[in-house]
C-alpha cells in the first residue's frame, strides 16, 4: 500500500509522497503527516551493526516514499544524502555526542536538504513550469538548502534571512553561490521571514506565475530523512540493553520530531529532551499545556531562535494529542545564554571538547537529566560545527577554531543579496 499523507488541518485531500514533497505545505495550511507510522523490522534493530548505513536508511525511508520513487533511484538518493561520516563521540561512560556537522555546510540540515533536493529534482522532471523553492532561514537552513539545490535543473531557490542575525559563515554560505540560488536579506526577524514566506504560499497571484514549494523543515522530504541519524546513533550505541536518552537542540522542532517518529517505528530510545534556548514556547507548553507563540528573542544559538515552532503540531499528532504519553517520552528545557556560555567552557575544560552553542545547550540539558536519573546514559546532538560560531566559541574556550578549507574558500567569495523590508508586498513584487 502506498503511503498517504493527510493535512493536520484535515481540510485538504490526502496525497502521496511525491505530491506532499512538491506542495510543501498542504493547501489548507496544515502540515502533511503520514497516515500510519510504519513498524521497522525488529531484525534491523537487533542486528543493526550488520547493516550498512545506506541499507538502514533506505529501509527506514522506503515505507514513506512508497511508489513515488523506484527502489534503485531511492538507493542513489540515500547514498548521496549520507555521503559523509556521522560519528558518535564518547565524552565519558555516560555522555556521547552525535556529530551531525560533517556535511557540506557543516550542519545537520545538510541531511534533510540533500535528500529533499534530490527527491524534488527527480519529481520536477515531468513538471513543465519552473519550480521555485521559497525558504525562510534562521541560519543553517539557508546554507544547507542553497548547497543542496545548487545547480539542480529546473529549480530556482529564493532564501529569506534576517539581516544581521545569522553568523558570517552562515551568511556567506547562502549568499555566495549564485546561479539558481537567490538570497533576500530581510530587515527584520526570522519570524518576519517565515510570515512573508507563509503569505506568499497562499497568494493566488504569485501561484499563477510561479510553482512555489518550501524547503523548510515542514516539507516531508526534509523532515523524514532526519530519522536516519537516530538509527545510526543506535547502531554505534555501546550499551544496547540500556537505550540512550537523546537531547536535541530544538528550534522549529523538526529534528526532534523525526527522532520521536523513529522511536514510534521501533527504535529503542529511553527519553527525548528538547533542549531550547531562551525561546521557551515548548518548555512552557510542557508546563502549562498551553501553546502560546511568542516573538523570538535573539540568542547565541540563533538557529533555535523560533517563537512559533511549526513542527510541534506533528509531535502532538504522533502522540494522538495525548499529553500524558507525550510527557512520558519527551521533556523540554530552556537554557539561557549565560548557561550556554558556562556549558561551552565546561565542555572544553572537562572533556577537551569544543562544542558549538547549540550543541552546548543540548549537552547541558542532557547533563541535568542524567543527574536526576541514576543509571541513565545519553547522547546530545551536535547540530553545527563550532567554526560557524567562532566568536562565542573562541571567547569561552580560549581556543581558536580552525576553519575547514571549504569554509575558507566561501569566506573569500563576494556576498550577493537583495535587501528588503519585512513586508509581504515586497516579496510579492520580487516574485512577480
Ligand atoms: C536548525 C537548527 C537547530 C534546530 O532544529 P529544529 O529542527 O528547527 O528544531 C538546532 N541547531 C542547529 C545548528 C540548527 O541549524
Amino acid at each position: 500500500m502506498d503511503m498517504k499523507y493527510y493535512s493536520t488541518n484535515q481540510q485538504s485531500p490526502a496525497v502521496d509522497f511525491r505530491e506532499a514533497t512538491i506542495n510543501g505545505q498542504a493547501p489548507d495550511k496544515g502540515l502533511y503527516f503520514p497516515e500510519k507510522i510504519p513498524v521497522i523490522d525488529p531484525d534491523l534493530i537487533s542486528n543493526m551493526e550488520k547493516y550498512s548505513d545506506e541499507e538502514i536508511a533506505s529501509r527506514v525511508i522506503m515505507p514513506y516514499t512508497g511508489e513515488s520513487i523506484p527502489g534503485d533511484k531511492l538507493m542513489q538518493i540515500v547514498k548521496e544524502t549520507i555521503s559523509f561520516p556521522i560519528p558518535l563521540i564518547r565524552l565519558d561512560e555516560s555522555v556521547f555526542s552525535l556529530e551531525l556537522f560533517h556535511g557540506p555546510t557543516l550542519a545537520f540540515k545538510d541531511i534533510g536538504a540533500r535528500f529533499m533536493s534530490r527527491c524534488l529534482g527527480y519529481f520536477v522532471k515531468d513538471v513543465d513550469k519552473k519550480v521555485t523553492v521559497l525558504v525562510a532561514t534562521s541560519g543553517d537552513t539557508g546554507g544547507a538548502v542553497a548547497s543542496g539545490f545548487y545547480n539542480v535543473d529546473g529549480i530556482e531557490v529564493v532564501i529569506l534571512y534576517p539581516s544581521g542575525k545569522v553568523s558570517p559563515v552562515q551568511e556567506k554560505q547562502l549568499t555566495t553561490l549564485g546561479k539558481n540560488i537567490h538570497a533576500l536579506e530581510i530587515e527584520g526577524t526570522f519570524d518576519d521571514c517565515q510570515q512573508m514566506v507563509k503569505n506568499a504560499f497562499i497568494d493566488d497571484e504569485i501561484k499563477k506565475k510561479r510553482f512555489l514549494t518550501s524547503a523548510n523543515s515542514i516539507n516531508v522530504a526534509r523532515w523524514l530523512p532526519q530519522q536516519f541519524y537516530y538509527f545510526f546513533a543506535y547502531k554505534q550505541w555501546p550499551d544496547k540493553n540500556n537505550p540512550p536518552v537523546i537531547s536535541v537542540p530544538s528550534g522549529n522542532f523538526g529534528n526532534i520530531c523525526a527522532g520521536l517518529l523513529a522511536f514510534h517505528s521501533g527504535l529503542p530510545v529511553q527519553h527525548f529532551i528538547a533542549a531550547c534556548n531562551s525561546n521557551d514556547v515548548i518548555p512552557e507548553f510542557m508546563r502549562t499545556q498551553k501553546f502560546e507563540s511568542k516573538k523570538a528573542v535573539p540568542t547565541l544559538s540563533n538557529a533555535m531562535d523560533v517563537g512559533n515552532p511549526s513542527n510541534f503540531i506533528r509531535i502532538l499528532e504522533i502522540f494522538n494529542h495525548q499529553f500524558p504519553a507525550l510527557e512520558k517520552m519527551m521533556s523540554a528545557v530552556s537554557i539561557s545564554d549565560v548557561e550556554t556560555i558556562a556549558a561551552i567552557s565546561d565542555l572544553y575544560h572537562r572533556y577537551n571538547y569544543i562544542p558549538d552553542p547549540h550543541g552546548a545547550v543540548g549537552w547541558l540539558a542532557l547533563k541535568r537529566w542524567l543527574e536526576d536519573h541514576e543509571g541513565t546514559k545519553g547522547i546530545f546532538l551536535e547540530t553545527a560545527h563550532p567554526v560557524k560560531f567562532p566568536e562565542a566559541v573562541e571567547k569561552y574556550t580560549g581556543k581558536k577554531v580552525d576553519m575547514p578549507i571549504t569554509v575558507q574558500e566561501i569566506m573569500k567569495s563576494e556576498k550577493i543579496s537583495i535587501k528588503m523590508k519585512p513586508a509581504c508586498e515586497e516579496l510579492k513584487n520580487y516574485l512577480l
